[in-house]
Parts: C-alpha cells; structure tokens; sequence
C-alpha cells in the first residue's frame, strides 16, 4: 500500500522505519529477496565522479578596507578566480567564482579540486589581487577567515554518461583519462556508479526535484533544480552546499590529459512511496545502458555496453613493492590523477580514487588492479577492450550512501 513522506517521517521518529542503502537493497534482489513496500521505506544512493560543473563562491578578506577600488583579477594559489558580481568597492574583500576545472598559473598540476580539499583540510591558502590601477594586493587565508564559502554544482550527478574508446591508431589526450588514450581499441574510459546512483534509481524524478535535500561531498545541500543540458532522458542536478560543512574525503582533484578537473560526491534519499518508486528502485547494472563513444568524435555512440562494467571488479589497487625496478620516474608516481601514489611505492588510499591508471601505466605490475573489460561490435569485428580508467568512485559513493542511511536513522538528516 503507498505510503505518505508523513508516515516514513513518523515510523524514522519511531525508529520504525527500514532504511537501506541501494547497494543493500540491490544485493537483495540478486539474492533473489523478493521486496515489497513494506520491506522498505527509504534508500540511499551515491554517486562520485569527476563533475565538471562544479564552482565555489567564496567572500575573501584580502586586505584593509579602502586599500583597493575594485578587483580586477582574482588568484588563489595561483588559480583565477572571477570576481564579482558585487562590485566590492573599497570594502578590501572580494567575492569570487571558482570553477574546480580552472587551472593554477603557479603550482603545475594543481586546480580548482585540489584547492577545495586543501581548504577544507584547513590549509592556508595564497590570495592574490589586482586591483583595476593595477595595483597588487596579497593574502594568506584559510577557509574560517571566508564569512561564505559555498559550492553551486551547476551540472551535477547526471543519470547517464557516455564511455569512451580510441578506434584510431595512435593515441589521444583528453579530459576522460589521466594518460593519452591507446588506440586502436586498447583503451576504456567510464564514469557513472551505475545500479547505485541516484537518478538511475529515479529515472523520472517522483522524488527527486528542487528542494530535495541532500549530501554533498558530506555536508548537507539541496537541489536548486535540474542542472544545465538537462533534459528528461538525460537528467543532472544543479545544486548547492556549504564547502564549511564537507569533508575532504569526498571531494578533490583529478589530472586528466587537459589538466585538472574535479571530482565530488553526493548522495540522495529516495522516500519508497508507492509502487512505481520501488519498481523503478530494482534497477540493476545490466539495464543501464553506456554507450561507447569514439573519443575523437564524443557523441555518436559506436555500441552499447552496460553498468556491469562495476561487477566482478577490484575497487581499489593493491601493491607488490618487491619487484619494483625503481625507474626514473615512476609513471604511477607521475600519472596518479589524485596524487596518491607515493615516492616510496605506497598508495594513500585517503586520496586514491580507484581509476586504475597506475596499474595501468607501470611496466611491472606493481600496483596493480582488476578492471576488467568490455566486448563491443565495431567494424564488422567483436573487439574486446580492458577498462583503463575510471572516472567514478563507487567506493566513496557507497560510503557516502552509508553516511546518508545512517544519518536518516540517527535523525540528524531530516527528510
Ligand atoms: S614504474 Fe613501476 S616498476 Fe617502475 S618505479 Fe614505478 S612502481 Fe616501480
Ligand atoms: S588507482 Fe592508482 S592511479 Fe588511480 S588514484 Fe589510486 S593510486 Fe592513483
């Protein structure tokens, strides 16, 4: 029988209510559990990936009120920030945008993800002004010293993605992985957490919509609406949270072949109200559809592979340093998009993403991964291609799903 968000509210206050994350819930239905509405009033889902929408509005004291007139750059490690769009004349504070995809002009390799984690992981930063006379004006700041920080994801969480692959011969950078794609055929890209992620479970929005609360990156949000190029077959969110409230384990930068992207997370509740809510919630990895795209041309799918991609897999790397011939350099040291992967041949698994690249990259195998491959048809031949790298995390989207359930049961995340 359906149920109001009323009742699932008072059986949560009662400590009544079934909360399972969507991974448990999948599990069930592998196991061949059958689930009705009575077994479950509310699931979490998770997703997180590179998101390249993502900005962050700060408020920084840079220097005395009435030092300067008006910003006209904005630098913070050396990554441009925009300033305005309030004027902030004589104040000495500027407000700023800061996409997690802009690029730092002083540290190499370093971008707008790298600088929320700092942030967030208390670090001082380096802010740097020109005003409109052309006059300098610098800062050091940590995040306490901003009265706003606040992230605004303007094309979040999308419910399905495009794969990618290099027919060609020869290789070809791109944002999709951290090191050039090999061709013909010998690389795969993906992103999305397939079963698990939040719009696939709610492929038509009955729950999730403007308003909706959520996590992001840990901290609660909310859905401001749909997100840019949304549309119903191919839905995003827009969304927004307060960078003060998250945890650096769920947010940070991703070196791709274009320089430093961004990478998030987020989980939704999914309120089990009716019968075609839950019926929608059974969805599994090998419904979802992930077209295989020609990397060089992006959007014309070349075949049609599925979320399975997630199933029989290693989700993180793991290390036999005894064989290691000590090259210099050491390309997972080099090409490792989270800077996990340390000079002495250990993996901080805080900072590793599981893409793979590393076991991808080094001669001997020493880190090393199960990624498993895809089979597409392509020119008359069946092509068997291994997965090279992932651009989603599904072991810090299921974290954060597990971090939502458990909030919802402690009460501290309100429906
Ligand atoms: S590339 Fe591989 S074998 Fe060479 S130093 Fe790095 S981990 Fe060792
Ligand atoms: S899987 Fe390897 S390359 Fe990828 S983040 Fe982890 S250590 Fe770095």
């Amino acid at each position: 029988m359906a149920k109001t968000i009323e009742e699932i509210r008072e059986k949560l206050d009662s400590g009544d209510a079934i909360v399972l994350t969507a991974e448990e819930l999948k599990t069930k239905l592998r196991d061949g559990e059958e689930v009705t509405l009575d077994d479950v009033d509310v699931v979490t889902c998770g997703t997180s990936g590179v998101m390249s929408g993502t900005t962050a509005l700060f408020h920084i004291p840079v220097a005395q009120p009435g030092a300067f007139n008006k910003a006209k750059e904005v630098y913070i490690n050396g990554i441009p920030a925009y300033p305005g769009p309030c004027p902030n004349e004589l104040l000495g504070t500027v407000d700023v945008f800061l996409y997690g995809t802009n690029h730092s002009k002083s540290i190499d390799g370093y971008g707008g993800g790298f600088l929320l984690k700092d942030l967030i992981d208390g670090k001082e930063v380096d802010v740097k002004v020109i005003d409109i006379e052309d006059n300098e004006f610098t800062n050091k700041v940590t995040l306490d010293d901003m009265p706003t920080a606040r992230l605004i994801g303007t094309r979040m969480a999308f419910k399905n993605y495009n794969s990618f692959t290099n027919p060609q011969k020869g290789s070809q950078k791109s944002i999709f992985d951290a090191i050039p794609m090999e061709g013909p055929y010998n690389s795969f890209t993906f992103s999305g957490c397939g079963e698990i992620n939040p719009l696939a479970n709610d492929p038509n929005q009955e729950v999730i919509n403007e308003g909706t609360r959520v996590l992001v990156n840990g901290a609660e949000g909310t859905i401001i609406d749909n997100g840019t190029r949304s549309t119903p077959e191919k839905p995003n969110l827009l969304l927004t949270a307060n960078i003060k409230e998250m945890n650096s384990y769920y947010v940070g930068g991703f070196k791709t072949g274009m320089g430093p992207e961004i990478f998030d997370s987020i989980a939704i509740p999914i309120p089990v109200l009716n019968e075609d809510i839950l019926n929608n919630l059974k969805v599994t990895n090998k419904d979802i559809e992930l077209p295989v795209c020609d990397i060089h041309g992006r959007h014309l799918p070349i075949d049609t592979v599925d979320y399975t991609v997630w199933e029989n897999v290693d989700l993180r790397p793991t290390i036999e340093p005894d064989m290691c011939f000590n090259c210099i350099p050491c390309l997972p040291e080099l090409y490792c998009p989270t800077n996990a992967y340390g000079k002495d041949k250990t993996i901080d698994m805080d900072l590793c993403f599981g893409c793979g690249n590393c076991s991808m990259v080094c001669p001997r195998g020493i880190p090393s991964i199960n990624m498993g491959t895809i089979s597409i048809e392509s020119e008359g031949k069946t092509r068997k291609i291994p997965v090279t790298c992932r651009q989603s995390d599904k072991k810090r989207a299921l974290k954060i799903a597990q971090e939502l359930k458990e909030a919802i049961i402690d009460g501290t995340f309100k429906l």
